[in-house]
């Protein structure tokens, strides 16, 4: 079984990807500039690294077969809104050293975790606004530097599989959620928040919900995300994929379908807070034409499973280290 390295290995997504290749039979490296918050990680090996500093990238990609590119400094609307020459900067680093170390160091195969973020905002100001497809990406227009900066990092693994003959493949995820992902803190996003209010609520009380609530979005669970990225780096095709669910729901909607699982009863209160674009979706199209699949968890379930671990979490008061 090959050596695979997989960065950002601390974190939500990476964490639980580096179970599935490990269950697979895979030899595994895990890096991170930190160790996995919630439970120990599977890797065979866990290095700390800085992956905005080239030595590091060089150290973490040596011997690798494969590399599953995850790590980034990112988080909910909250952050990425608050914080682009912070993002843009800490993860043009990372992306630019991880991927000329990976070719200095002979990687077979490349995987670049992009996202719905880089789609065009003048595609998204309905609620209803149809359904990303890939080829929807230009002209481009970004809303956040988040999303300018993974659309160059897709641009870049296109011309390094071009010029230097290193296959990439590459994902755009849409809003990943599930069990062990950050639910508290300043970086969560919008499942695993409602999750964490609805939790701490008492019945008969309110949750705030940001803006009014009307914009809209689908949630992909963690178990479809992991098979998707396996399945990606598997296939033939090596032009970005939306890797998503096609369950759109707006922000009231998912907060209804929390507190329903709580079964608790709390009313809605809008705030003031950033809401991101107003209506996204992701066409599967391509994706089950590509792979002959697509994500199927649906979100009652994937939230009931994510909930009663929340729930879990905040009730003992988990800061986050094991
Ligand atoms: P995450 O924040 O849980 O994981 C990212 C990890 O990268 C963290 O553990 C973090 O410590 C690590 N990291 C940050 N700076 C680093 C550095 N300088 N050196 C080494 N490691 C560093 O986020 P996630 O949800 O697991 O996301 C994984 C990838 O998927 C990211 O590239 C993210 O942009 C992308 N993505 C995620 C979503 C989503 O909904 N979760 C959506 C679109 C794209």
């Amino acid at each position: 079984m090959s050596d695979i390295l997989v960065t950002g290995a601390g974190g939500f997504i990476g964490h639980h990807l580096v179970k599935l290749l490990k269950a697979e039979g895979h030899k595994v490296r895990g890096v991170d500039i930190k160790e996995p918050g919630y439970e120990a990680t599977a890797a065979d090996e866990f290095m700390v690294l800085d992956l905005r500093r080239w030595e590091n990238c060089l150290k973490a990609t040596a011997g690798a077969e494969q590399v599953y590119a995850l790590a980034a400094d990112m988080g909910g609307m909250g952050f990425i809104s608050a914080n682009h020459s912070l993002i843009l900067h800490n993860n043009a680093l990372i992306n630019l050293h991880t991927l000329e170390a990976a070719r200095e160091n002979g990687v077979g195969r490349y995987f670049y975790s992009s996202s719905a973020c880089i789609y065009p905002e003048y595609r998204q100001e309905e609620t209803t606004s149809a359904p990303l497809k890939e080829e929807d990406a230009y002209p481009a227009q970004p809303q956040d530097a988040y999303g300018w900066e993974k659309l160059v990092t897709e641009l870049l693994c296109e011309y390094y599989t071009h010029d230097y003959a290193l296959p990439t493949r590459v994902a755009r995820f849409h809003n990943i959620y599930g069990p062990l992902g950050t639910w508290d803190g300043g970086r969560e996003k919008a499942p695993a928040a409602m999750c964490r209010k609805v939790a701490l609520a008492e019945d008969g009380t309110s949750i705030e919900v940001w803006g009014d609530g009307e914009q809209t979005r689908s949630f992909c669970y963690i178990d479809d995300c992991v098979e998707g990225i396996h399945r990606i780096m598997q296939c033939d095709y090596d032009k970005p994929l939306n890797l998503g669910s096609e369950e759109m729901v707006s922000i009231n909607e998912l907060a209804g379908i929390v507190i329903g699982i709580s079964g608790k009863k709390l009313d809605l209160v809008h705030v003031d807070g950033p809401q991101g674009v107003r209506g996204r979706n992701s066409d599967n199209g391509l994706c089950r034409e590509t792979l002959g699949w697509a994500p199927g968890v649906t979100l009652e379930d994937g939230l009931s499973r994510t909930y009663q671990w929340v729930k879990a979490q905040a009730e003992a008061g988990h800061d986050g280290s094991i």
